[in-house]
């Protein structure tokens, strides 16, 4: 008898944000690329290993696909069990018609900006460069945000500065708040995480950080070499 297990072969798509997440829970199936831009699937997945929508839905802007066979029905329940999951609800009182009101509301997209590191800013100041990310700093509208009694500002992100080389750094901020990071697989524009790398045209020698927490302001200072 063949023990060959029937293998799912899973697609990133150039929708791919870099955010890490399918590289972090599924590292034996998903790497970054060298650039750090996109994930890519590099080995296949025995069939039964997980189930493919554990997999898909792990991205926040649904890049990932199961391209050589078709997904299985969605698990019963699947939705009701991250609610379940989901914290006991802080301040939801009346959390219905506070939903209500800002239901259907059109998205702040300079706050949308800032949970994908977009919101940032980039100078040349002599003997040292400054990297400015204006942080999130409100938890974005959703019916579970109320429900769960989630706050309505954003908690610090946490943040990791990295010298890829002297003239690369990577920045990479996420959510700590097992709270919202919750919330985050039930958003499409609410990854739990942003990561940006900045090529420097000097090298730099060293670099310090300081997050601002009361202006959601992430000031970075590169010194030159
Ligand atoms: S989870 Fe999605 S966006 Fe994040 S690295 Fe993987 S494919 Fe890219």
């Amino acid at each position: 008898m063949s023990d060959t297990a029937t293998l799912e072969e899973y697609f990133v798509s150039e929708d791919c944000i870099a955010c890490d997440a399918c590289c972090d829970e599924f590292p034996d199936i998903f790497k970054m690329n060298e650039d750090h831009t996109r994930a890519k699937a590099v080995s296949k997945a025995p069939q039964g290993k997980f189930n493919p929508w554990e997999i898909v839905t792990v991205c926040p802007v649904d890049a990932i696909s199961l391209v050589n066979l078709p997904m299985p029905p969605k698990p019963e329940g699947m939705e009701d069990k991250k609610e379940e999951a989901a914290p006991a609800p802080g301040n939801n009182l009346n959390w219905e018609e506070r939903w209500l009101k800002v239901a259907g509301q059109p998205e702040d997209q300079w706050e949308r900006m800032k949970r994908y590191g977009m919101a940032s800013s980039f100078s040349d100041d002599g003997d040292h460069y400054t990297l400015r990310f204006d942080m999130p700093s409100k938890v974005p509208n959703h019916k579970l945000k109320f429900k769960w009694g989630l706050p309505e500002n954003m908690p610090p992100y946490s943040y990791e500065i990295n010298q890829v080389n002297d003239k690369t750094i990577r920045v990479k901020a996420k959510i700590e708040d097992e709270n919202i990071k919750r919330l985050t697989g039930w958003m499409n524009s609410f990854p739990s995480m942003f990561l940006k790398e900045v090529q420097l045209d000097h090298p730099i020698k060293d670099h310090k950080a300081n997050y601002d927490e009361e202006s959601h302001i992430l000031t970075v200072t590169l010194n030159k070499a």
